[in-house]
């Protein structure tokens, strides 16, 4: 053989060799490939096909609220019809005809609370969603609109104008009346509860007496209602006030928890272009609560003027699943939190309109289960008790069998115009949901778990939320909100029969 032939066949076989390595190198990749995206993929696929819609509707002359826990005979559901003059005069004639006949009223919204604050049992409840028109008036920034409104329409609606609602709820399925019966809040940075960008509403009261309720007008009735559960009368329509639809830029901070306030320091305080932020803690039973994502959402005004159109969110299907499939799934926990702070930092926009970030509708994650539900709760814990409450429900949640799914962190302002305030002074929130089968004995277990939860965040001198379940005592109740005897008392100055009723009423408006 030829010394150029022989040479040739050592290239050869070198070339082979290369060839089949690098073939092999491609089978190994796919293989861990594979085998890494083969469980996340066959997990999300599986919660996909398991997540099923099998609630049996309410049967007829009852009705329930968000909670699926509530089911209540009732007499009828009364609609608002959605012009001002009929609603008016026709919400007048029901309320004679209500007392006439005995029967007591409440009012409902989206009824996204959850411990029958939209109804009185045996009673009349009005439908509040059909009276929802609005209009803005670009001279004074407000946004006149009726109470059953829900935020996904008015964010559709400012959109149109450049504009934002300046402090909601973290979803947009919720109304306008409803919101501000519960004076709730977001993670607009550095903001009190909604009341404060109240103006002024319109009420029509027992009597059937139309009043206009501002700082400067009916200022007892403006700082009662507010906050107020429905308990004041029908509130009409509402003037609030509305912020420009900016451009933010989102910044990720994953920290452990203990550093969290020290990250928050750095990051978010005394830091005015800063204008949302929220927090979200890993679940997992392996690092219960110990770690900490951080979203800080600043206005970039190099960006303001390239806003994507306002759209529906793409991937809910997807976000969906890996929510719910971390539902009695340690891996299903873990897969969530490392999606979340390993592959969404790099596959997610930078920035987003704040219309954008406002519009996330419920559908994302609620439960449509028959045979279970989840249950929000909410502390508030001033600044210096927020590291040992974290404790407290490191220490607490465990014992039960609740399925603790998520835990946001927000920030609010002192509330200077309600009465029946949480937060009375600057306060951490934390917004929790729990998964819980729809049985007296996971209801029992959940009540016995809140009740300790309670008492764990009045020892920190803070406060609970109260939409949610009516799991808290009376004696809880008052020593967190030690000014609702004076409230309540106020509600019978102005509504002597006591028409306006719901379950909460029921269980603290008394003795
Ligand atoms: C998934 C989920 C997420 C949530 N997130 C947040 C959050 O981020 N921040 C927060 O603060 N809260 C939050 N909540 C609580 C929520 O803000 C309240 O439950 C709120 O009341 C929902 O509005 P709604 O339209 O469903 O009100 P409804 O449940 O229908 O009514 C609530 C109260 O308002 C009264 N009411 C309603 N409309 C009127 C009216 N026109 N006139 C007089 N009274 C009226 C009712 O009688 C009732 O007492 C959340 C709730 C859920 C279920």
């Amino acid at each position: 053989m030829s010394e150029g032939k022989a040479l040739e066949i050592v290239a050869q076989t070198s070339r082979s060799k290369r060839l089949k390595f690098f073939k092999l190198s491609i089978l190994a990749i796919l293989v861990v490939g594979i085998g890494l995206l083969a469980r996340p993929a066959w997990h999300i696929l599986w919660t996909h096909n398991k997540d099923v819609a099998d609630r049996q509707p309410t049967p007829a002359g009852f009705i329930d609220d968000a909670s699926a826990m509530n089911e209540t005979p009732i007499n009828e559901v009364w609609e608002v019809p959605d012009v001002v003059e009929d609603a008016e005069q026709q919400l007048q004639e029901l309320f004679v005809l209500a007392k006439e006949k005995g029967l007591k009223v409440s009012i409902a919204g989206a009824r996204h609370s959850m411990g029958g604050h939209s109804i009185a049992p045996g009673g009349i409840v009005i439908d509040m969603l059909p009276f929802r028109s609005m209009s803005y008036d670009e001279d004074s920034e407000l946004l006149t609109i009726q109470s059953g409104a829900i935020w996904h329409d008015v964010i559709e609606y400012l959109e149109g104008f450049d504009r934002s609602v300046a402090i909601m709820q973290s979803n947009d399925s919720f109304s306008v009346g409803g919101s501000i019966s519960v004076n709730c809040h977001g993670w607009q940075f550095g903001k009190p509860p909604i009341a404060s960008t109240v103006e002024s509403f319109r009420l029509l009261q027992a009597s059937g007496k139309i009043v206009t309720c501002s700082r400067d007008e009916n200022q007892e009735l403006f700082s009662h209602v507010l906050g107020g559960y429905g308990l004041f009368g029908v509130i009409l329509n509402v003037q609030l006030q509305t912020v420009p639809n900016r451009r933010y830029q989102v910044d990720r901070f994953i920290v452990p928890t203990i550093d969290a306030l020290t990250t928050f320091d750095q990051q978010v305080t005394d830091r005015p272009e800063v204008e949302m932020v929220y927090a979200r803690m890993e679940t997992s039973a392996k690092n219960f609560l110990n770690e900490t994502l951080i979203y800080v959402l600043s206005h970039d005004p190099s960006a303001d003027g390239t806003f994507p159109e306002l759209k529906e969110k793409g991937l809910v299907g997807l976000r969906r699943s890996v929510f719910r499939g971390s539902i009695n799934s340690e891996y299903g926990k873990r897969l969530r939190w490392d999606a979340e702070t390993s592959l969404q930092p790099s596959v997610s926009p930078t920035h987003y309109s704040r219309n954008q970030l406002l519009s996330e509708g419920v559908e994302t994650f609620e439960n449509r289960t028959a045979t279970t539900t989840d249950i929000l709760h909410e502390y508030f814990v001033p600044r210096q008790s927020l590291a040992v409450f974290v404790q407290d429900l490191q220490r607490i949640i465990p014992q039960y069998n609740n399925d603790l799914l998520n835990v946001t962190v927000r920030f609010v302002e002192e509330d200077h115009d309600t009465v029946l305030r949480y937060a009375d002074q600057q306060m951490f929130c934390f917004v929790m949901l729990f998964n819980q089968a729809r049985t007296q004995a996971a209801d029992e277990e959940m009540q016995r778990m809140t009740e300790e939860l309670i008492d764990a965040v009045l020892q920190r001198e803070g406060r609970y939320y109260l939409p949610y379940r009516l799991h808290a005592t009376k004696e809880q109740f008052h020593r967190a909100y030690p000014q609702a005897k004076q409230f309540f008392a106020v509600k019978r100055q102005y509504d002597p029969d006591e028409l306006f009723t719901n379950a909460f009423y029921l269980k603290y408006g008394h003795e």
